[in-house]
């Protein structure tokens, strides 16, 4: 069982970034409005995320850290799907069996809260006003052949803060706070969209970019894009989601080449936050869970509209 996890948790949680995502997930599947994160050394040594959300009740706390029975790695199927679809409602089960994991949680109308340990039998008595406190300490403390490929601090720590910016980006309408060996480095109120893309991209980005607005045959793609005087040396400012989902696709990445291919000179990278939102029916955003590919019905058709929002609201004159 514990080994079973642990090949799962490979697949899904080879990094403090990726458990940073999956408990960003919970909380916001929780409904929380408020999410604080607080890491210490890059996520290696600990991962304590903070929510205002539903809470887990006291006889739930237990089972969330449990897999699911259902999925028992009994086949050469069940191994292809663990490679191809990675664990789906097992996130943390496989945190907990590399790393250190205590949940406490208060539902609202709860008399108090509750705490559990992974590997305890049953949750004791707490302190918590409401929500879930998730804490994961020592990221592959018992797997050394996998903790030797955890890079440096600020590297760990540069990919958590990359998971935190998408998810962030993706939901201004929560508030989002990240702490870094005590220190705070993002404090996002929530707000619009506007405001959020200034927030996580700057000031500087904002005022040199157009706001994109189209919709057309029930695809609508909002956001900003920078002009392309703004481009980067690196990718690090390029966001682009599907359906609230981020997404690094090599169709959207070549409808954006596209579409700033004849004002763009050399190998610099254009700045953008853009959103595109459709009928989920259209795209298959499963491929693999832990990472962001995503696979359209009607490629084509995508591929175009992206390319032609984007290029023409870069050409049209500035209102
Ligand atoms: P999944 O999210 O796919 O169901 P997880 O292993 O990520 O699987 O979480 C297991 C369960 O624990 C969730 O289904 C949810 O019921 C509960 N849970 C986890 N995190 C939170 C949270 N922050 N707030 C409320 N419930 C949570
Ligand atoms: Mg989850």
């Amino acid at each position: 069982e514990v080994l079973i996890n642990q090949i799962a948790a490979g697949e899904v949680v080879d990094r403090p970034a990726s458990v940073l995502k999956e408990l960003l997930e919970n909380s916001l599947d929780a409904s929380a409005r408020v999410v604080e994160v607080q890491l210490q050394q890059g996520g290696v040594k600990q991962i304590r995320i903070a929510d205002d959300g539903c809470g887990i009740a006291e006889d739930q706390l237990g089972l969330a850290l449990e897999r699911h029975a259902t999925s028992k790695i009994a086949s050469l199927d069940d191994l292809e799907r663990v490679a191809t679809m990675g664990f789906r409602g097992e996130a943390l089960a496989s945190i907990a069996s590399v790393a250190r994991v205590t949940l406490t949680s208060r539902t609202q109308g709860g008399a108090h809260a509750w705490r559990i340990a992974a590997g305890e039998t049953s949750p004791a008595p707490a302190a918590l006003n409401g929500g879930t406190v998730i804490e994961v300490a020592d990221l592959y403390w018992n797997v050394p052949a996998r903790r030797k490929f955890l890079k440096s601090e600020a590297t760990e720590f540069g990919h958590c803060d990359d998971v935190f910016r998408r998810i962030a980006l993706a939901r201004p309408d929560v508030a989002f706070q990240l702490q870094h060996n005590g220190r705070v480095t993002q404090r996002l109120a929530p707000g619009d969209a506007a405001r959020r893309c200034r927030e996580i991209l700057g000031e500087e980005f904002i005022a040199n970019a157009r706001a994109v607005e189209v919709e057309a045959a029930g695809l609508r793609l909002s956001g900003f894009a920078a002009l392309p005087a703004y481009a980067r040396a690196t990718r690090d400012a390029q966001y682009f989601f599907v359906n609230g989902r981020f997404v690094r696709d090599k169709l959207i990445a070549h409808a954006l080449r596209e579409a700033y291919a004849d004002i763009l000179h050399g190998s610099r990278f254009p700045a953008f936050a853009l959103f595109l939102d459709m009928d989920p029916a259209g795209v298959d955003v499963n491929v693999h869970p832990a990472k962001t590919e995503v696979r359209f019905r009607e490629a084509r058709a995508i591929h175009q509209f992206v390319r032609h929002a984007v290029s023409r609201t870069l050409a049209s004159p500035v209102a």
